[in-house]
């Protein structure tokens, strides 16, 4: 971890906009979707055929409250969506054209990567025009796949374990002319699929999942190679090409599959995955097999950090040369063999949907560990320790900041340790720990402009950090960022032409010890604090966290039973006037309630019965009693989340 903090460097010009900009990285992660305006907001950039339309985030998030919809949001933007499949299938055209390619591109979104309704319908709908199709990996998913796709050419990959149900299901899908494969995943389901098959008539068409031996670097990619939990082994390939040559059915598998890990960061192993899995697919032609598709997976990833580097959270290629990697790969390993170029398969699922979505929420309070104003001096009978602490306090500077954290903490424990035994007062403690405080703040100030600072002080402006009480929960709409330790962007949405001048960390609404975030990415690594601004009396200061598209919305939990967060959906037009295509609100405290089973409608019963009796005992008048029950009821009916003026 890099230890120094991502702090505003000391600066002697006024503070830009554009100092925001390489501060928060923006230009690094954004992918060109966003830009600081010189009046310091944060814009969402769409291109239209001959202009760009930029739009201030702060702007949309005004529309939403004139709707009526209060922070937290989760902000949806179709036009990222839609750039971001124009620009996976225009590279992959790209490396086609350029390399002469024998065959076509066509990639499936996998609906577990975010199954809302309204993504699925907006990828089936834009991805049309390149044949787009989805990859589904239960019944559920294939269910989605059959009624919102509509193009016969865009291609439905069905992936997991599949039961009588779910082949059936696919077997009228490609009756009816639609291009549904079933990916084996073990050999235990051809029985399946070959009896079903024969029932009712219907050929499928298959693809077999090998297991890769390519290991990937990477967070998610620990059980990548021989030790994943996915895929066939050679030995069960083997045998269910010899048992589709019994059945006289060789000539349904059609697709090889192979599925490296989500989020490689490292162009290396895609290429090495693509070797191997052109072995495979030359294999089984050589065993008769007529193929014809190549699906190569997801795991394209995204560069949370924007450091372009091969670490977990960020990737060293981009997406033409991830494209160019594969097209060309495939071409040297099968052109010598004379194989046909089969068709390209990807399954991006994060690549296309992270950049579309973005949590924005606004802050309730601030805690800093700034001590309070030190008096001019010491009263004249403080204790010899109290007065050896207020020395050190007067002599911290560049040259002894080491040795002045060392007297402080010494003196201020032995106040403590005195004020254990009896020996030194409330207020003497309170002195003493409030001058160390102003101690540790100088220490810190010095750490941050020193270039090498002691380990054991490393941790020291984390520790005097701010913490800033967001108005979300981490659990519900960041999961990841708790469960896996993701890292994604987080920045203000204005403000930014001025100098953010505090170090924090932030933490959510749960007050739970994980709900918070304190890993920040920069382009040097990860930081544990962030640079914010001060927070103005009576002017809310807003937060985004970006590039959550993928695998956040489905995954979140009910922690402190925070619920769905509010999701607005928005489309920009060309003349730069944006429309509200979805709104969706949020849970109700009544729906997380029901979620685990409290039937609010007892619940109001219950509370009805306590405030009548307490009427009866003469402790609330009837008037009370109506003005409770009317809160109650409009308690349960509002957001989970903080809500502000609501009374
Ligand atoms: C999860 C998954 C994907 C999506 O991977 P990304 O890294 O999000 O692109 C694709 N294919 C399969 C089989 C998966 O399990």
């Amino acid at each position: 971890m890099r230890t120094k903090p991502l702090a505003a460097p000391p600066h002697e010009a006024p503070w830009s906009a554009q100092d925001s900009a390489d501060l928060y990285g923006v230009n690094d992660w954004g992918c060109d979707f966003f830009k600081v305006s010189d009046n310091g907001e944060l814009e969402v950039q769409v291109d239209f055929k001959d202009h760009t339309v930029s739009v201030p985030l702060i702007q949309i998030i005004e529309g939403m409250q004139e709707r009526g919809l209060e922070m937290p949001a989760i902000l949806r933007i179709e036009n990222l969506l839609d750039a971001r499949i124009s620009a996976l299938n225009e590279a992959f055209a790209r490396a086609i054209q350029s390399y002469q390619y024998g065959n076509v591109y066509r990639g499936v979104f996998p609906i577990k990567v975010n199954q809302q309704c309204h993504v699925v319908e907006e990828i089936a709908d834009f991805g049309s025009r390149y044949h787009h199709g989805l990859e589904a990996g239960s019944k559920a998913e294939l269910i989605i796949a059959l009624s919102k796709l509509h193009d016969n050419e865009s291609m439905i990959v069905c992936n997991g374990y599949k039961d009588a149900e779910f082949i059936e299901l696919g077997l009228y899908a490609k009756e009816m002319g639609i291009n549904c494969i079933f990916v084996l995943e073990s050999l235990k389901e051809l029985p399946i699929i070959l009896e079903r098959s024969e029932a009712l008539g219907i050929e499928p068409l298959l693809g077999v999942r090998i297991r890769s031996s390519v290991t990937v670097d990477g967070h998610w990619n620990e059980d990548s190679g021989d030790r994943s939990i996915f895929g066939m082994s050679t030995h069960s390939l083997v045998r269910v090409v010899e048992e589709l040559k019994q059945a006289n059915m060789l000539h349904c598998l059609q697709l090889l599959h192979c599925h490296l890990g989500s989020q490689i960061p490292n162009i290396r192993n895609i290429r090495m995955g693509v070797m191997e899995a052109c072995r495979f697919y030359s294999g089984l032609i050589e065993q008769g097999a007529p193929m014809g598709y190549l699906d190569l997976g997801g795991g394209l990833a995204v560069d949370y950090e924007g450091a372009s580097s091969n670490h977990t959270h960020s990737m060293n290629y981009q997406l033409d040369e991830y494209c160019n990697n594969i097209v060309e790969t495939i071409q040297e390993c099968l052109d010598p063999e004379n194989i046909p170029h089969p068709v390209i398969v990807t399954e991006s699922g994060r690549a296309t949907v992270a950049y579309s979505s973005m949590l924005l929420f606004n802050t309730l309070d601030v805690r800093t560990y700034e001590p309070a104003p030190l008096p001019e001096s010491l009263a004249d009978d403080a204790s010899s320790t109290l007065q050896s602490l207020w020395q050190v306090n007067q002599d911290v500077g560049a040259e002894n900041y080491q040795e002045c954290y060392n007297d402080a903490l010494f003196y201020r424990d032995e106040i403590q340790s005195l004020f254990r035994r009896g020996q030194a007062s409330l207020s003497e403690r309170a002195i003493a720990e409030n001058i160390a405080l102003s101690i540790f703040q100088k220490v810190a100030k010095e750490i941050r402009s020193s270039e090498r600072v002691p380990e054991e002080m490393q941790h020291l402006p984390q520790m005097l950090a701010d913490i800033y009480y967001g108005n979300f929960s981490v659990f519900q709409s960041l999961p990841d960022t708790w469960a896996i330790d993701q890292v994604f962007p987080v920045m203000p949405i204005h403000r930014l032409d001025e100098k953010p001048t505090r170090d924090a960390m932030l933490a959510d609404l749960t007050c739970d010890c994980d709900g918070k975030i304190d890993v920040f990415a920069t382009a040097e690594g990860t930081s544990s604090t962030l640079a914010l601004h001060s927070l103005k009396e009576e002017e809310e200061y807003y937060l985004g966290v970006f590039l959550v598209g993928a695998y956040q919305e489905t995954l979140g939990d009910l922690h402190n039973l925070f619920g769905d967060t509010h999701v607005v959906s928005v489309a920009i037009r060309e003349d730069g006037r944006f429309d509200f295509v979805r709104e969706i609100h949020g849970d109700s405290i009544a729906d997380v309630l029901s979620y685990v089973e409290y039937d609010p409608r007892i619940m109001s019963e219950e509370l009805r019965q306590r405030a009548e009796k307490a009427v009866r005992q003469g402790r609330i008048t009837p008037a009370r009693r109506k003005q409770m029950l009317k809160a109650f009821k409009a308690s349960l009916d509002g957001y989970t989340y903080f809500e502000r003026g609501t009374l």
